[in-house]
């Protein structure tokens, strides 16, 4: 497996088909950066397990390695069908009951989630990704709806259901997920991935309720409703409220159209480049390799586009959950990515203003260190950071060349973990320590050459945040 640096970052969905301390340790060494775990499935005793297979491979393979907790959200799922079958067709009046325990064979079907409160006469309502298009015709009772199927098909037990134009009114954490957030508080999760953003102040009410069980991780607005791309300016809030978003591409299908993808894709990628956020393109990149053992020309096109955007990080769903072929698939990507990074220039961005706490900007030092790196053909960035926002600004500019980071804060090394073109390391803070870092990388091997050039980014003073005043340009001998 090529030694090579990959400046976008993987993230791989964790599930049955990597499900041992071996395998993600196959992952990892195979280019996996950050595993996520879906909080729709699995126990809270199965995740404990998983973040120690994690946590243990990471100190194996010496790489800092994110985790990411993602919340199901209000994504609503039909219940168990008796027989797991249910014939529909043009025409039938189903009920759709929160109440309901056991489904009878009938018309009526119970359901996760209780959308008599929520849905109003005349919305599309989809079940089963879209293959039943049915409209509410109202509620029926305090737990139950009424809606008109308008195609024939069939359902299953637990298929999704899909409420574009539904205004969930700003409840998108369910009670499951304050469960989950509870318990993830006192987990090792680096990022709290959040479904079904609508709006800004989801994000605000997202953050409070982690602060208030201390959490410490950061947040990814998933980007997956109509109401979230509903503009260019709606993006654009949500991209400054948020520590990063995931490009959402599976449920934005079903929601907002097939063809707005692209388009909302390559809008939200310039957007968090500008603002110095972390930027996932997530499902189906790879979807043949869940049975095949390589890729289509359009997935790989797909991967391709992604890292020529800018984006951070490319994730795996089902490829790595389900799939046959999980190894195989993070190889391929790897591949894809090392080619077109090392061959395609990273689509231009209009300048980054990126801000962190206190209104702290960090964009004219980061813009200046990588600029001084790539005129002089620098070997590396080495960025001190202490939040992580110095690393995070210097990636917003892309740089053709790796950043190694050094951090005293194990999280932040874990959150940079998905952030463009950073490799972090913890270490223990001294005046010294980005440039102890750079010798330290010499010794292991990290650089081709016999003396490289670095430019260190750092701050002078211990503990400032915001700190960061220095760029030295140092070679290491
Ligand atoms: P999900 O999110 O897999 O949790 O639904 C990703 C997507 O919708 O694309
Ligand atoms: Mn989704």
């Amino acid at each position: 497996m090529s030694k090579k640096f990959k400046r976008t970052k993987i993230l791989a969905t964790i599930g049955p088909a990597v499900f041992s301390g071996e395998m993600i340790e196959k992952l990892l060494r195979a280019g996996v950066n950050g595993c996520r775990m879906n909080f729709s499935h699995g126990s809270h005793e199965e995740k404990d397990e998983q973040i120690k297979w994690i946590r243990d491979a990471s100190k194996k393979t010496g790489r800092a390695v994110a985790i990411v907790q993602d919340l199901q959200g209000p994504k609503i799922r039909l219940g168990s069908i008796k027989n797991d079958h249910l014939d529909v067709k043009n025409g039938d009046e189903l009920i759709l009951d929160y109440a309901m325990k056991q489904h009878d064979g009938g018309k009526t079907l119970p359901v996760q989630y209780n959308l008599a409160e929520k849905v109003k006469p005349g919305e599309p309502l989809y079940i089963f990704d879209g293959r039943i298009r049915t409209e509410v015709v109202g509620s029926v009772s305090k737990t139950a709806i009424k809606v008109k199927v308008q195609n024939d098909g069939y359902l299953m037990s637990k298929k999704g259901i899909n409420l574009p134009d539904t205004d969930m009114g700003g409840d998108i954490l369910t009670p499951k997920d304050l469960t989950d957030i509870e318990f993830g508080a006192t987990r090792d999760f680096d990022y709290v991935a959040v479904s079904f953003v609508q709006v800004a102040e989801d994000i605000e009410k997202v953050r409070q309720t982690l602060l208030t069980y201390g959490s410490e991780a950061q947040i990814i607005a998933k980007i997956e409703t109509k109401k979230a791309v509903e503009s260019d300016e709606a993006m654009e809030e949500i991209v400054k409220a948020t520590d990063g978003i995931m490009v959402a591409r599976g449920d934005m299908a079903y929601e907002v159209g097939l063809e707005v993808v692209p388009v909302i894709q390559r809008k939200l990628v310039a957007l968090c480049r500008k603002h110095g956020k972390l930027c996932i393109i997530a499902t189906q990149m790879m979807a043949s390799m869940v049975d095949s053992p390589s890729p289509t020309r359009s997935e790989v096109n797909d991967v391709a586009t992604a890292v020529i955007q800018g984006a951070d990080t490319v994730m795996l769903s089902d490829e790595s959950t389900v799939g046959k072929y999980p190894i195989e698939t993070v190889m391929a990507m790897k591949k894809v990515i090392l080619y077109t990074q090392d061959n395609c220039a990273v689509d231009a961005c209009l300048g980054t203003t990126v801000e962190g706490q206190q209104g702290i900007k960090y964009d004219a030092i980061a813009e200046t260190a990588v600029s001084l790196a790539e005129r002089i053909g620098a070997n590396a960035i080495i960025c001190e950071t202490k939040t992580g926002m110095t690393a995070t600004a210097v990636a917003a500019n892309r740089p053709n060349l790796p950043i190694y980071t050094v951090t005293s804060d194990p999280r932040v090394a874990q959150q940079l973990a998905l952030c463009y073109a950073n490799s972090a390391f913890v270490r223990t803070y001294s005046d010294t320590y980005g440039f102890d870092m750079a010798k330290e990388l010499k010794d292991m091997g990290k650089f081709e050459i016999e003396v490289p050039t670095v430019v260190i980014v750092s701050g002078r003073h211990k503990n400032v945040v915001g700190g960061t005043d220095t760029i030295q340009l140092r070679k290491i001998r």
